[in-house]
């Protein structure tokens, strides 16, 4: 029980010796279902034979290489691949071992772009609340915490981080007269904001263009992003995405930023960071993609980014994302995230919404396989806490994330548990009705076990 320290949930997690595609084997020999590949992090589900075989290969041939000395192929043909991805939006990429490492070398990146162009004075970046954007003490500061880091709250750096309102158009847009005019409050909030900090000391605007962990899968009203690119520009300040969550396939297009109905570019990100579906869970990986505006910034006057870690481009871990992101282009797996995210959200309104767990479930939303399903506000707190114990019971893995009353003072409408369902991009639908049952009988025993229902 040596590591049982870093669970979340008050009982002891079963053990696990094996996986294949969304089965995991416990070492007592029964199978879990994962329902959301860990922290939505298997895009290809575990132990793909073609990843594995990439991986065993490589480790036959080469381990370790310091980047900052020499580089490796499977790190270059990587950035190819995600730059000829891009339609032009980015030019570089550069890896790291997980999502906080990569927004933190974004927030570098901007500040060392800032001060090769003679503006040393942009030091303020603005985030959103409820935001994520890592475990770090600067992408909490970013961030302004959560609720599980009050005892850092005194590290964080309210200097150099600010923040503007939540995306949340599910408990707001109406209140603020339909989606047009919330998003229209939203843009002058921020606009707002960079009047009151200084137009000239904000280097970036950071968000993730699905909020994610902090609002449980919540898109952004048309409109909203190409309102953040224009007052970004207005102020000459870098727009950066946050796409380790949401990002390299999730919703269906390679850039969740490309599911979001605008035209790409007046959407497009100077900077972007993606994570988790780019290695799929097969090493830790996580990248910053850069716009040729920003890469040429950096590197004047015989410049280079002055940011790196040890393990930067780690020959295993791009050796494995390069493998994944092979994959899901010869298996054509996106056409599947898109054929199969309309099936996941028919079956989940069936059971949640055309049933009797109605009362219970305030929202359901996402795409492609990236669902969030919000419980009523009423039961606020009440159903995190056992909903994963009874998953369990049903021998499935899920998450679920505490929500939030509403303020006192109304300044934010409150959010009901939530939690997410993210099976891999090769799910089929057997494996989606099967992982919906269960989700659907874990919640009734837990809401009988709270003798609500
Ligand atoms: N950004 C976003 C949007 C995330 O969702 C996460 C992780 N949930 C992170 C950053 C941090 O990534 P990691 O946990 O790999 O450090």
């Amino acid at each position: 029980m040596t590591s049982s320290i870093l669970h979340r949930i008050p009982i002891q997690p079963p053990i696990a010796r094996e996986a294949k595609g969304i089965y995991i084997t416990l070492e007592d020999g029964n199978v879990f279902i994962d329902a959301c590949g860990g922290a939505l992090v298997t895009a290809v589900g575990h132990c793909h034979p073609t990843v594995i075989r990439a991986i065993e290969e490589q480790i036959g041939k080469l381990t370790f290489l310091w980047s900052m000395s020499v580089s490796n192929s499977p790190a270059e043909e990587l950035a190819k691949l995600l730059v000829e991805d891009s339609d032009g939006a980015f030019n570089a990429a550069t890896f790291y071992n997980g999502g906080s490492e990569s927004v933190e070398a974004a927030m570098k990146v901007t500040k060392q772009y800032f001060f090769q162009k003679n503006e040393p004075q942009r030091v303020k970046f603005i985030a959103r609340e409820r935001s994520y954007h890592g475990d770090t003490i600067s992408t909490l500061s970013l961030t302004g915490g959560n609720p599980y880091t009050a005892p850092f709250n005194d590290l964080y750096d309210k200097e150099h981080f600010h923040r503007v309102s939540a995306v949340y158009p599910f408990r707001n847009a109406a209140k603020a007269g339909g989606d047009a005019a919330y998003v229209a409050s939203l843009i002058r909030e921020l606009d707002d904001k960079f009047q009151e900090l200084g137009p000239d000391t904000v280097c970036a605007f950071i968000a993730e263009p699905i909020a994610g962990a902090g609002l449980g899968i919540v898109k952004a009203p048309d409109g909203y992003f190409e309102g953040v690119r224009k007052i970004c520009d207005k102020y000459g300040a870098l727009l950066i995405y946050d796409e380790v969550l949401c990002g390299q396939g999730r919703l269906g297009t390679t850039h969740a930023w490309q599911s979001l109905g605008g035209k790409d570019r007046a959407v497009r990100p100077d900077l972007q960071t993606i994570g988790k579906c780019l290695g799929g869970g097969y090493a830790p990986i996580a990248a910053l993609l850069f716009s040729q505006k920003v890469s040429d910034g950096i590197k004047i006057n015989g410049n280079w980014l002055r940011h790196g870690h040890t393990y930067s481009n780690h020959i295993l871990s791009c050796t494995a994302a390069l493998a994944v992101q092979r994959l899901i282009k010869s298996e054509n797996l996106l056409e599947n995230v898109n054929a199969i995210g309309p099936y996941i959200e028919k079956k989940l309104k069936l059971s949640l919404k055309d049933s009797d767990l109605a009362p219970f479930v305030a929202d359901i939303r996402g795409g492609g396989t990236l669902w969030g399903i919000e419980f009523s506000l009423e039961f606020v707190g009440k159903i995190a806490g056992f909903f994963p114990i009874f998953c369990y019971q049903e021998n499935l893995l899920a998450v679920a994330v505490p929500g939030t009353p509403p303020n006192d003072d109304l300044s934010f409408s409150g959010i009901g548990d939530y939690t997410s369902i993210a099976p891999p991009f090769n799910v089929s639908k057997e494996e989606v009705d099967m992982i919906i049952e269960k989700f659907s009988r874990a919640l009734r025993n837990t809401l009988k076990s709270l003798q609500l229902l």
